[in-house]
């Protein structure tokens, strides 16, 4: 086991932000995860996982426990079915399928994410989700490893059971149920499905995703002569918060060196040497400004990683 002190988190997200932790281990293996947790209840230290570290922020001061960076990649094709281990990113679970003539996951290239941090949120695009092909979920659970089927689970829109406040589970790796198909075709559409991000969206900065849930809720009906963009989001069920940002006048602006992204509202990106303080402030302004303009309170996508550190 090589547990290692002081390990630098700004290098473990996408955000670039974050100071140390106190301990961490780069687990390559399920046994690595296994050894990891004894050490943290050995000591009785709180614990928190990082995947691909792509929607997360991470304090300034540090965090006071061990960290679970999930490098465990391994891959296995059974039929039509694969099974990835958790730090496997989806794009590499995508190639893996391709090579056994298995498609079916043409939106995942275009999302950063590793397999267990894609199961925990549910992550999805262009249609695709990851609960959809998903048949069984291995998990570490208070000293026991489990094969669940994902029918036991919940999942909905950037939502499972492991995000639960009172989830302590770790995901091992996910089983799913692939098709065989035209590779060329799906390798197409992977392409297309990554370009059409990129117009969209930040591509090749610090940044952690999306800032903000979409809204669900409700909207005062006067707003809809000033907003008309506002019934049709409304009909659809969700209004982006990007969309609420954009109209609230602060697309591009700036706290030191964080900037709500010119390309997209709901991205922050860390333009040098952002800090957590500083995305904080800004979230602070964007929930203020939003709320004047539209009643409406915006809440985090992004992952506060101390909020996460939990006893397992
Ligand atoms: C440029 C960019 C574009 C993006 N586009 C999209 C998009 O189109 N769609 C979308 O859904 N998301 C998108 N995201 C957000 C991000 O890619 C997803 O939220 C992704 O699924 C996060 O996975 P991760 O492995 O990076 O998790 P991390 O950021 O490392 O962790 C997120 C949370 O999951 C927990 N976690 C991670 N792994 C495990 C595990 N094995 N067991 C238990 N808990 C775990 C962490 O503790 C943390 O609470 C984007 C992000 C970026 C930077």
């Amino acid at each position: 086991m090589n547990i290692q002190e002081n390990i630098d988190l700004k290098q473990l997200s996408t955000f670039k932000i974050g100071g140390k932790a106190k301990y961490g281990i780069y687990a390559t293996t399920i046994d690595d995860v296994v050894a990891g947790l004894r050490f943290a209840q050995e000591k009785s230290l709180p614990v928190g996982i990082i995947g691909a570290g792509c929607n997360l922020l991470i304090h300034d001061d540090g965090i006071d426990g061990l960290i679970i960076k999930m490098n465990t990649q391994s891959l296995e094709v059974h039929g039509n079915q694969v099974f990835a281990e958790a730090g496997v990113s989806l794009a590499m679970m995508t190639s893996f399928g391709h090579k056994h003539n298995l498609v079916g996951l043409e939106w995942a290239p275009s999302v950063p994410s590793s397999v267990g941090g894609a199961i925990r949120g549910n992550a999805g695009a262009f249609g695709g989700e990851t609960k959809d092909l998903l048949k069984q979920v291995k998990i570490y659970r208070q000293g026991h490893i489990l094969d669940i089927d994902s029918s036991d689970l919940q999942f909905s829109y950037r939502q499972s059971s492991f995000k639960q406040e009172d989830n302590t589970d770790i995901i091992l790796g996910g089983l799913f149920e692939l098709s065989h198909g035209d590779i060329e075709l799906s390798k197409t559409h992977i392409k297309e499905n990554i370009i059409t991000k990129s117009h969209n969206q930040p591509v090749g900065v610090a940044c952690s995703g999306c800032i903000f849930k979409n809204y669900t809720g409700l909207i005062d009906d006067h707003l809809y002569d000033t907003y008309p963009e506002l019934s049709h989001f409304v009909t659809k069920g969700v209004i982006p918060s990007g969309y609420l940002i954009e109209k609230a006048g602060l697309k591009g602006l700036s706290v030191g060196g964080i900037q709500i992204s010119d390309k997209h509202s709901n991205y922050m990106i860390n333009t040098g040497n952002g800090t957590y303080a500083e995305v904080i402030e800004l979230i602070d302004r964007v929930k203020k400004q939003v709320y004047e303009i539209f009643h409406v309170m915006i809440e985090e996508e992004v992952v506060y990683l101390h909020q996460q550190m939990k006893f397992r």
